[in-house]
């Protein structure tokens, strides 16, 4: 009766899930007033007032700095785009190294590279998956200028180690957001921590507006930085007299007065939708905390993981089974779970073939620069939960209720009870 599906048994769960959804009649309002109004963009690129955005953009901002008790908020078109234009507002660039994660977006590791910096791999914790702060520190030379550190899954990192590695060095902090909006590290908000947090709207995260991401700041002068290179900073510097010009060569990062208004009524959402993700994600660790060789991730204390992902590692010694047969007769169940987050990010081709910009392999063959090994083997433990132990409940991609849950919960149980059926 309790046959696996896999081996021929009924599935435990025989329908989809809903997908996520978070476009709802507010949003529609929004957009609706923008169209109405006839003005989809007020952007200017040159020093006008205008060059801070439309009424929307401005408003947005101002939201999203008081929601998340921030000083400055500044919209572009992605969270790649934030992440750039971070680099370029900390003035790097070529003979400057950036510590990164290897488990994360590719973005997080490529961004050192648009201003001709080099990205340096610190390998992870294997429970959090964020930087290792050991790691992080002997990773450091006399060229290092800052830590692009991502808290991944949704959980903030270790950021009181990472600010001490900081201060001692006299490194920046960037904070990828991207995957933990409202994640609270001890009284903050996680993304606030460092010298620039960023988020993301891409149309798979918690909120969205289709694209679109914000950097946020308390410096001022980052902010003024961060708000040129996002709008043709080359062509108003002159008129506003900037007197420091070091990476104040513009690109377009604007985002429209549409995707603005939509981003304050899906900011409206943002903080019950994070506290639902979370808790449910909780009722499911709670659920499964009986089963030996299959961990949830252990939170730190006084910190919320708002779940974009819900990441389970397979202990296959003490399972009896490997994460892939355990990943395999999960799906056969009807349960959305994946082996494997991304690879490494040193393992993609940018990096074994050090080809980035033009065909002579700059920035890498800068003579100011010097690269790193890129090897198999560099971030051991990156590599041990790509190939052995990470699997993952993509937690935005589905609107889960708590019978869902309890289906997901009821289902690893039943795979877990018998594992050792399964060949
Ligand atoms: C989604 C994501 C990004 C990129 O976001 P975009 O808005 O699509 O550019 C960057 N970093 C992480 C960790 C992400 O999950």
């Amino acid at each position: 009766m309790n046959q696996l599906a896999i081996n021929g048994g009924k599935p435990l769960r025989d329908r989809p899930f809903s997908p996520w959804k978070t476009i709802t009649d507010r949003d529609i309002e929004a957009a609706n007033r923008v169209l109405t109004s006839g003005v989809l963009s007020e952007f200017i690129g040159a020093w006008d007032k205008n060059f801070y955005g439309g009424v929307e953009v401005q408003a947005f901002e101002a939201e999203w700095s008081a929601t998340f008790n921030i000083k400055h908020s500044i919209s572009m078109n992605s969270a790649t785009s934030c992440l750039y234009a971070a680099i370029g507002a900390l003035e790097l660039g070529p003979g400057d190294e950036v510590i990164v994660t290897p488990t994360s977006m590719s973005a997080s590791a490529t961004a050192p590279l648009i201003y001709g910096a080099i990205p340096v791999f610190a390998d992870v914790d294997p429970n959090l998956c964020t930087l290792s702060p050991a790691s992080v520190e002997a990773k450091i030379t006399e060229r290092t200028r800052a830590i692009l550190v991502v808290n991944i899954f949704g959980h903030p990192a270790h950021m009181d180690e990472l600010l001490a590695i900081a201060k001692k060095h006299n490194l920046y902090i960037i904070e990828d957001n991207a995957q933990a909006p409202m994640a609270r590290y001890k009284e903050k908000f996680a993304g606030t921590i460092g010298d620039i947090g960023i988020f993301s709207l891409n149309c798979h995260k918690h909120v969205q507006t289709g694209e679109g991401g914000v950097c946020v700041t308390n410096n001022d002068r980052l902010a003024e930085r961060l708000q040129l290179i996002r709008n043709h900073a080359e062509a108003v510097v002159g008129a506003k007299e900037e007197s420091n010009i070091v990476n104040l060569v513009g690109w377009n990062y604007r985002i429209t007065e549409l995707q603005a208004a939509i981003g304050r009524t899906q900011l409206e959402q943002l903080p019950n939708i994070a506290e639902d993700k979370s808790f449910l994600a909780n009722y499911l660790s709670s659920k499964i905390s009986d089963l030996t060789g299959i961990n949830p991730t252990k939170n730190l204390p006084d910190c919320q993981h708002t779940y974009y992902i819900y990441p389970l590692h397979i202990d296959s010694k003490s399972l009896g089974i490997s994460r892939e047969q355990f990943v395999h007769a999960l799906q056969a169940e009807g349960i959305p779970i994946a082996p494997k987050y991304v690879k490494p990010l040193y393992l993609a081709p940018l990096f074994q073939q050090k080809i980035a910009f033009g065909k002579y392999g700059y920035p890498f063959s800068d003579p100011r620069n010097s690269p790193p090994s890129y090897s198999i083997g560099i971030c051991p433990t990156a590599e041990k939960l790509y190939n052995e132990t990470l699997c993952y409940i993509p937690w935005c991609s589905y609107d889960f209720s708590k019978s869902d849950v309890d289906d997901i919960a009821n289902a690893i149980t039943k795979v877990w009870d018998n594992r050792l059926d399964i060949k």
